[in-house]
């Protein structure tokens, strides 16, 4: 009832809060902070729409099976996601771009053709103009520019 027990109550909940780990229970390596919206949209779990996700993490390590992990050593592969992932699967056909389905040979394609810059300004045309989606249908949960980038000038 007053301020004193209820702030108490908090701090207590807070300190025994446990953690989720940052780093990837099979590879080591850093994981990505995901919200539960992209766990929801992308997990082949039965109902994952009703589960909550809160606090986990995205592994981008490229031979790791591990698509998400949370707390008490939860772990969601790659074969449970929805979608090929594409820092983890190298083939072509594997969206760079998951809101517009721009694939990684289509953008190797077109930087062979000498293109990739326009590439990379149709796909961030099509953002400002049609929105995007990313925290739903990309994996990593957020913005796929930074991959699309990258892809370009490595085709190069
Ligand atoms: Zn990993």
């Amino acid at each position: 009832m007053s301020n004193c027990c209820s702030s108490k109550s908090d701090f207590t909940e807070e300190s025994i809060k446990p953690e989720v780990p940052t780093l990837c229970p099979l590879c080591g390596q850093k994981g990505l902070k995901v919200k539960p919206l992209t766990l929801q949209s992308l997990l082949t779990v039965e109902e994952a729409s009703d589960f909550a996700f809160e606090g986990f993490r995205f592994c981008r390590t490229q031979g790791c099976q591990v698509a998400y992990f949370g707390l008490d050593e939860t772990l969601f592969t790659t074969e449970q996601v929805k979608v090929p992932i594409y820092q983890k699967d190298l083939n072509p056909e594997v969206y760079v771009c998951y809101c517009f389905k721009v694939s990684r040979g289509e953008v190797v394609a077109s930087v062979g053709r000498g293109e990739g810059s326009q590439t990379y300004d149709q796909v961030k045309q099509k953002k400002d103009t049609s929105g995007w989606d990313c925290e739903a249908k990309n994996p990593q949960g957020n913005c796929c520019f930074g991959n699309l980038k990258d892809l370009i000038q490595s085709a190069q």
